[in-house]
């Protein structure tokens, strides 16, 4: 696997202080997969062209059970990857060009924001999809694409063609630029990754894609391919991503939910609330127990302090939640026998998650108002249908106790992000429903002061399988 990097902006050996690597020496680098070398078939002032050659090697890749990959009998012999531009390359591009990658040079700074005229060739990139997907990642980033399909076997031209092209990418960019593209579309193109994609991924998607991706027209299929298809990493993703109001969307979370806090304040209502979850989660007899939209932490704290509660697991969208909720906890000063008792995930509730099954209890609380009501449904499948814990506590605003506080302006929710806020009637409503379509059955408890005509201001449904 072979990528050549070609500058012309005179003088063009500086290519050579921007990746860090003299134009004059061959330059041999180990990788986990295998080996890569560095070199310059050219390095003149009118022209300069830096090789990474990458030698992936598949035997080693076998040998070391975490790069080996399940399929057909001979698939871990027999494969693309030591010819073709792969998720390998990307992880040589940042081991060996990492500093240019990341836009520092100290010899020449510069150099790094200078827009040049780059020329990027890879010998064998495969572009699951055709032709037309390579141009659709590229051209929108301003590079002129040429491709050169290749033959399944030049000897056999009736086998027809191949999905690898021969790709010259050109483009006025500044080095760190180029490198990042690469760095993600390669993988894209291939549709496929050598390792586990979790969580890190998505950073190192924003990471290096971050200045780019939010405009690009093709950003869904980009960060779909990118993370391997995994739902709740792409909707993370693209929800960071897309998010264009430059406020911090964390920073306006924890705003709003002190202005929910100011309005509840008088009654002590968080507290009496997390109070009704925890006893009616010691009167089911629940041990391993569920946190749902976790958020901060609240309820994890409180349920620690009762030794019965055996397992704690958190769960929320929400990454900045859930560190809040690790520091909140005092997670690095927690002696270990505490800290086995409690995990936090990182997770949507609206997509089936398999390490929710198998527990005793799980809580919402606050949480259904704030999705979609058109989400709320997978909510439910993902709870109720698939996570399926014998008790299940939702706690949600009653609408209609709005009127008694005095902070709130008349027709407003309590929280911005609320998408929603049920009367009495609507919940019991849906409560009923959920419980009648997945085998439940639910009883209502009023949670806080009760108004002789309003109700209290939570209403809370307590659901048993
Ligand atoms: N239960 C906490 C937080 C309530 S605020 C408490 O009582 O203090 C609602 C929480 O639900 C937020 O932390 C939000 O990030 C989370 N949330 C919203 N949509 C979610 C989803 N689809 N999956 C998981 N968590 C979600």
């Amino acid at each position: 696997m072979i990528l050549t990097i070609t500058s012309e902006r005179a003088p063009a050996t500086d290519l050579g202080y921007l990746l860090h690597k003299n134009p004059a020496r061959v330059h041999d680098f180990d990788l986990p997969f295998g080996k890569a070398t560095v070199f310059y078939p050219e390095a003149t002032d009118e022209c300069c062209t830096a090789a990474l050659l990458l030698h992936v090697d598949p035997i080693g890749l076998v040998r070391r059970p975490k790069g080996a990959s399940p399929g057909f009998a001979l698939e871990q012999y027999v494969n693309d990857r030591p010819y073709s531009a792969s998720s390998y390359l990307s992880v040589a591009i940042s081991r060996v060009f990492g500093t240019a990658l990341s836009g520092r040079c100290s010899k020449r700074p510069e150099l790094v924001e200078e827009t040049m005229p780059l020329r990027a060739k890879l010998a064998a990139l495969p572009s699951r999809g055709g032709p037309a997907i390579l141009e659709r990642l590229f051209q929108p980033l301003g590079y002129s694409v040429e491709t050169t399909r290749h033959p399944l076997d030049e000897n056999f031209p009736e086998w027809g063609d191949s999905a690898y092209y021969a790709v010259e990418l050109q483009a006025e960019k500044t080095l760190k630029d180029l490198l990042s593209h690469l760095y993600v579309l390669v993988p894209v193109l291939d549709d496929n990754k050598h390792y586990w994609v979790g969580e890190a991924e998505v950073e190192k998607l924003l990471h290096h894609a971050e200045s780019w991706l939010g405009d690009h027209p093709e950003k869904t299929s980009i960060a779909e391919r990118y993370l391997k298809h995994r739902r709740n990493l792409v909707d993370d993703a693209l929800s960071r991503l897309l998010d264009e109001d430059p406020t911090d969307p964390d920073e306006a979370r924890e705003s709003s939910d002190r202005q929910e806090e100011a309005v509840e304040q008088p009654l002590k209502l968080n507290e009496i609330r997390l109070r009704a979850v925890v006893d009616a989660l010691l009167q089911a007899g629940a041990k391993r127990v569920l946190d749902l939209g976790c958020g901060e932490g609240k309820l994890i704290r409180l349920l620690l302090r009762d030794k019965s509660f055996e397992e704690i697991v958190g769960l929320d969208v929400s990454h900045r939640a859930l560190e809040i909720a690790q520091k909140r906890l005092h997670w690095d000063r927690m002696p270990e026998r505490q800290r086995r008792r409690i995990r936090l995930l990182h997770g949507s509730l609206t997509y089936r998650d398999r390490r929710l099954e198998g527990y005793d209890g799980a809580a919402l609380v606050e949480v259904i108002e704030h999705l979609e009501a058109g989400r709320l449904r997978a909510l439910e499948r993902t709870v109720f249908e698939f996570a399926r814990p014998a008790t299940v506590i939702v706690t949600t605003p009653n609408r209609e106790y709005n009127a008694k506080f005095e902070t709130l302006a008349s027709g407003r929710m309590r929280h911005p992000d609320h998408r929603f806020e049920w009367n009495r009637e609507e919940f019991t409503r849906w409560a009923n429903d959920v419980a009648e379509s997945y085998g439940y059955s639910v009883r209502f408890v009023p949670i806080g002061p009760e108004d002789g005509e309003l109700g209290p201001p939570t209403q809370m449904g307590v659901f048993r399988r």
